[in-house]
């Protein structure tokens, strides 16, 4: 892993997510390394051509005193969107622990997203919070498979035992089952192992991009040689993506369970 540190100019900054207002990125790059990464386009801004996604990082370098809680109020903040703000370099230089430090007094909505155990040592810091909801991305509960498409993170059960320790402090929490990835991802599975401690699920698909497509369809036939044809077949048909919400929506209302369904975003997806 190459380390880095690069001064930024803003650390929160203006979202074109629909939904969230800001998003604050403590790290540019990934450590998790996820073959799907859809964020891996900031290799090109970064100065980082030529180099690996999952290979390098930089630390961001700013004045974390410049943040002005107050300045979010009523706004929505989501943390991360292009890194994980629990690799495991935060252990070490704590960026997304000093800007939370720095946060705690806002009126913001503030979403965590990771999918590292890392995120309980600041349970202390989520309590201090009027609105704050941490989340988990998760795919499969296959330790071996997930090592394979997010080598970086942490284990799924670790990632759900990490939830769970939020969820007992009283702090708001999410699963968001993301990517969905077809025939592999056992959604029922992942809500049975999470459902007395998650109080909103989201469901995003799997965005096949240019840059991906090799690599998932490269694991695909190693792990899962059954399901290529299914893959192949997705690039031309996307009505799967319809069956597999309609499933989700039945089995999420017959449980009773609070979902959101994010399956058509851009790329491959129904549009
Ligand atoms: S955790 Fe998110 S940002 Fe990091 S490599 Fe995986 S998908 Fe990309």
């Amino acid at each position: 892993m190459k380390v880095n540190f690069r001064e930024a100019k803003s650390i929160i900054t203006k979202s074109n997510i629909p939904s969230i207002d800001y998003v604050i990125n403590p790290y540019t790059g990934c450590q998790h390394g996820c073959i799907y990464c859809y964020a891996e386009f900031m290799i090109r801004f970064t100065g980082h051509k030529g180099e690996k996604w999952g290979e390098f990082l930089d630390i961001k370098t700013y004045d974390f005193g410049k943040i002005k809680s107050q300045r979010y109020n009523g706004k929505s903040l989501l943390l991360s969107s292009v890194t994980d703000p629990y690799l495991p370099l935060e252990k070490k230089y704590q960026n997304t622990r000093r800007i939370l430090e720095k946060l705690v007094d806002t009126e913001a909505d503030i979403s965590i997203l990771t999918k590292s155990k890392l995120v309980t040592r600041d349970i202390d810091l989520f309590k201090q919070f009027k609105n704050i909801e941490v989340g988990i991305s998760i795919s499969t509960l296959d330790t071996t498979f997930a090592k394979v498409i997010e080598r970086g993170a942490s284990k799924p059960i670790d990632r759900i035992n990490a939830l769970k320790q939020v969820a007992d402090a009283g702090i708001k929490t999410y699963t968001f089952i993301s990517p969905y990835f077809p025939e592999i991802t056992d959604f029922k599975n992942i809500l049975e192992e999470t459902e007395s401690f998650t109080d909103q699920y989201m469901f995003e698909n799997l965005n096949f991009r240019p840059h991906n497509i090799p690599r998932i369809l490269k694991i695909v036939q190693e792990y899962f040689p059954q399901y290529l044809p299914i893959y192949e077949e997705l690039r031309r048909d996307q009505s799967y993506w319809d069956s597999i919400e309609t499933e989700i929506r039945s089995y999420c209302e017959k449980k009773k369970l609070p979902y959101k369904i994010e399956f058509h975003h851009g790329g491959f997806s129904k549009s």
